[in-house]
């Protein structure tokens, strides 16, 4: 094209070739170039991805939804066992003959800079497995950028043939949610105990689930466990389900020795069998492009905006205003709108 990035470009032929081979430092290579912000590099990124779809839409266009992957979204309190159920979980996908990718989204990195999730170092035997990669959170950029760059690594991992993508978050923040927006299945992990936890949860994230899973249910735990899962099938009789095909179960599961794991398995077999059966399997992931595409464009928008030159102090001046209760919230957001369109007609202009 003009701006010189083609379907030629060097870089974008090996990284494909690389993933197209399944090769994972290829695949290492190509997430890390999603996740450039510099302006080559991002034309480079763009081009590998529109290549990377065109074969997953041709792949889908021969093998229909069975050619799909199961996106697979996690989220749970810290120390709730999740990298130790995460480890579990992958080997046993690893073993039936899967290719398990997981990546890791930590609301947390932007502020500390430091990466709780995806350290390799938490799933030592899944890191070792030729059949599985760990993809760490990336520490730099807000939460949108974060969030940004793995919604397009899952696609580089599929593209890679890996056909179990787990994407694991921390339920801390906000951004559960965008994860739910990810994925096919999200799974809620929570350990036994501490009844307070329940309402720290709060509904939202169980609203958002389609799978709860109470971890270490083995020895001395279980009957916390047991107690647990009563709190949370109760607790979920207030709550509507997000479909009418299925109700959300509430598994005792325990990472330490496996139990229940297989179970779980089945359970998410049926669940994906229910949703590719009644067409949601594919209409969520055609909705969830679309929610992606506007959060992008929101995104953008507002730092295209913040960014524009000449409004920095328009912008304080009215804000000032705002916390004063001097201006309403609605006519600020008017008044600095019109300013940035007069901007952009001046420059139109010269
Ligand atoms: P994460 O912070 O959610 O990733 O939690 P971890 O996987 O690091 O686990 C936190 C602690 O709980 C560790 O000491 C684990 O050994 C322990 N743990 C995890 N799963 C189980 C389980 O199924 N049973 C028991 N008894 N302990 C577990």
């Amino acid at each position: 094209g003009s701006d010189g990035i083609g379907t030629g470009d060097p870089l974008v032929q090996r990284l494909l070739k690389g993933l197209r081979a399944g090769h994972r430092a290829s695949l290492a290579e190509s997430i890390t170039l999603v996740e450039t912000s510099h302006p080559k590099k991002k034309l480079q990124a763009r081009q590998l991805l529109t290549e990377v779809l065109q074969d997953a839409k041709y792949t889908y266009y021969l093998y229909g939804t069975k050619s799909l992957s199961l996106r697979l979204g996690l989220s749970g309190p810290p120390g709730a066992g999740k990298s130790t159920f995460i480890e579990r979980l992958g080997k046993f996908y690893t073993a039936k003959g899967h290719k398990v990718a997981v990546l890791a989204v930590d609301p947390s990195s932007a502020t500390t800079g430091g990466s709780l999730l995806g350290d390799k170092t938490r799933m030592p035997e899944l890191s070792r497995d030729m059949n599985a990669y760990i993809r760490p959170s990336p520490s730099r950029g807000h939460l949108g950028g974060v969030t940004r760059s793995t919604n397009e690594a899952i696609v580089l991992c599929e593209a890679a043939g890996f056909d179990i993508i787990i994407v694991e978050t921390i339920g801390v923040g906000q951004s559960e949610f965008s994860v739910v927006d990810m994925v096919d299945l999200f799974a809620l992990i929570i350990p036994p105990g501490g009844g307070d936890e329940l309402q720290g949860l709060k509904r939202g994230i169980m609203e958002m689930s389609d799978l709860i899973v109470v971890n270490k249910s083995d020895g001395d735990l279980i009957p916390a466990a047991r107690r647990m899962q009563y709190e949370y099938i109760s607790a979920l009789k207030y709550i509507r389900p997000k479909s009418k095909h299925w109700s959300i179960p509430v598994k005792r599961i325990s990472s330490l020795t496996g139990e229940g794991i297989d179970e779980l398995w089945d359970l998410m077999q049926k669940y994906r069998k229910i949703m590719e059966d009644c067409g949601k399997f594919v209409s969520c992931r055609r909705s969830q492009r679309r929610a992606w595409l506007w959060t992008h464009l929101k995104d953008s928008l507002v730092s295209t905006f913040i960014n524009s030159s000449g409004l920095k102090e328009k912008i304080d001046q009215i804000e000032q205003e705002v916390m004063d209760g001097v201006l309403s919230p609605g006519d600020a957001a008017d008044i600095l709108l019109q300013e940035h369109i007069d901007v952009l007609k001046q420059k139109d202009r010269k």
